[in-house]
């Protein structure tokens, strides 16, 4: 077998990545065609490629690189812990200092009574663990019939069977015969492309009044819990209108409804504070984690469980779940160290009133291009819709997602990742975006935005 290395010509590193690694979500066939751009190093913002192009990275690896790249305390915490304690599980009454040490800091930090954490190993596994949770609850609680669980179209919640059940992605139920039983949708608070002639505070509001109608048809006694992404992420960056959470919230409490936020994108800082849950004034009963956790150095993910359930799981003999790596010693140590760095460099204050201000003030004057129909940012989250139409908020009917993947093509040749959804372009930057690093976005994106225009006007799918 020959050695692999970043200084192999690129070619040859495609061809082997085609021949033997199965990429997620990813056309096979077209990734043998192209092959895949392969990412060498990486340092603070920027990556850089085995060409030796510097790419800007606008969606912090996926979401998750809070703290930026390169930073040598995580290796030095990674290796002290693999020297002194590589593994060690968490089962049948064990533990050990770093799940002890990163369990009492994650409750420090949530809000309200979440004081109990779960330890998984990313964001899907802890949604498995939440629907588990939450069924074993009302079990014990005396209501085992409550075992439904309330999700949206367009959310995402992960890639295993639970997780991507959770989910409302059309593409991802097709396949394998999803959602699994007990698992129902109703709409997002989607306001751009599905509002109508309603204005956003009364799409919000009829939005979140759908779970009060679903509560009702499947009764209450049915119903163990709502799950949501506080701003929806993977759906496009969906913000929802001011009316909607306090509706849901309204509608949770008066029903003895579980509300789970997942926070595995808007957790750890992205949205201006701690967890998404606090930007938008919503009280959950569990809250699920990862990515940020970290930022992405290590694998790790937490449900973060509120003591009523908690306590009446305990109370309730074996919980019959865990993970071989729930609370794995070096993740744990990996992710408070990341903690620490957050805290000390005040990342958070960076997305709320240091640079965040300046990326949403640049980001929505993007609104002014021909191609854009709305650009906005809640924190480091930032969306913008593009349109044909900008008056009639209208999408590219005939080919929907063809322009969003042009652009993103535009955007990853001049050295920019951003992503599409549809026709939708998001960024996520890391928590340490500079303003220049803004600008050196914003001048990227405009660029790619140019060259979209012209490509689709010469395509005539933009008249
Ligand atoms: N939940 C949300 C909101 C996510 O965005 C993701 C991943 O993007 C997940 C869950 C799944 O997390 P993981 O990929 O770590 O399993």
């Amino acid at each position: 077998m020959n050695m692999i290395t970043n200084h192999m010509p690129t070619a040859e590193l495609q061809a082997i990545d085609a021949a033997h690694h199965m990429h997620p979500f990813t056309d096979g066939a077209e990734l043998a065609a192209k092959g895949a751009r392969i990412i060498t190093r990486a340092k603070g913002v920027m990556l850089t490629d085995s060409e030796g192009e510097e790419i800007l990275d606008g969606m912090a690896g996926l979401w998750c690189v809070n703290i930026g790249y390169g930073r040598e305390e995580m290796a030095e915490v990674a290796a002290r812990q693999m020297r002194e304690l590589p593994f060690y599980n968490t089962f049948f009454q064990t533990s050990h200092v770093p799940a002890i040490a990163l369990a009492q800091r994650i409750a420090e930090l949530a809000p309200g009574d979440l004081n109990h954490v779960f330890f998984a190993s990313g964001g899907s596994d802890a949604n498995d663990t939440n629907l588990r949770l939450v069924r074993h609850y009302w079990a014990a609680k005396g209501k085992p019939s409550k075992t439904v669980v309330i999700s949206r179209k367009n959310a995402y919640h992960g890639s295993t069977m639970a997780g991507a059940s959770l989910g409302g992605m059309g593409g991802m139920h097709a396949q394998g015969g999803l959602p699994i039983p007990g698992i129902v949708h109703i709409n997002q608070p989607h306001w751009y492309a599905e509002g109508g002639e309603m204005s956003p505070e009364e799409f919000g509001l009829a939005r979140a009044r759908e779970l009060e109608a679903k509560i009702a048809e499947l009764g209450e006694d049915n119903v163990a819990a709502f799950i949501a992404e506080p701003i929806q992420g993977a759906g496009g960056v969906i913000i929802p209108p001011e009316t909607y959470w306090p509706e849901i919230q309204r509608i949770c409490d008066a029903h003895e409804i579980l509300l789970i936020a997942d926070e595995v994108i808007c957790g750890f800082g992205r949205t201006g504070n701690w967890f998404g849950s606090q930007t938008l004034g919503i009280r959950p009963h569990i809250m699920t984690v990862a990515k940020g956790l970290s930022s992405g150095y290590v694998p790790i993910g937490a449900s973060i469980v509120w003591d009523e359930v908690a306590d009446t799981v305990a109370r309730a003999g074996d919980f019959n779940h865990g993970y071989t790596y729930s609370g794995h010693p070096v993740s744990c140590a990996v992710a408070l160290e990341n903690l620490r760095i957050i805290e000390e460099e005040q990342l958070i204050e960076n997305v709320a009133t240091g640079t965040g201000p300046y990326l949403k003030e640049k980001w929505e004057q993007l609104a002014d291009h021909p191609l854009v129909g709305e650009a906005h940012t809640r924190g480091f989250m930032g969306t913008l819709a593009l349109t044909p139409d900008k008056a009639r908020r209208a999408p590219f009917e005939a080919a929907e997602g063809t322009v969003g993947l042009i652009c993103r093509g535009h955007c990853f040749k001049g050295n920019l990742v951003m992503r599409h959804v549809g026709d939708r372009m998001i960024i996520a930057p890391p928590l340490i975006f500079q303003k220049s690093d803004v600008d050196l976005l914003i001048e990227r994106a405009v660029k790619a935005l140019d060259l979209t225009l012209a490509e689709i006007k010469d395509k005539g799918l933009y008249k």
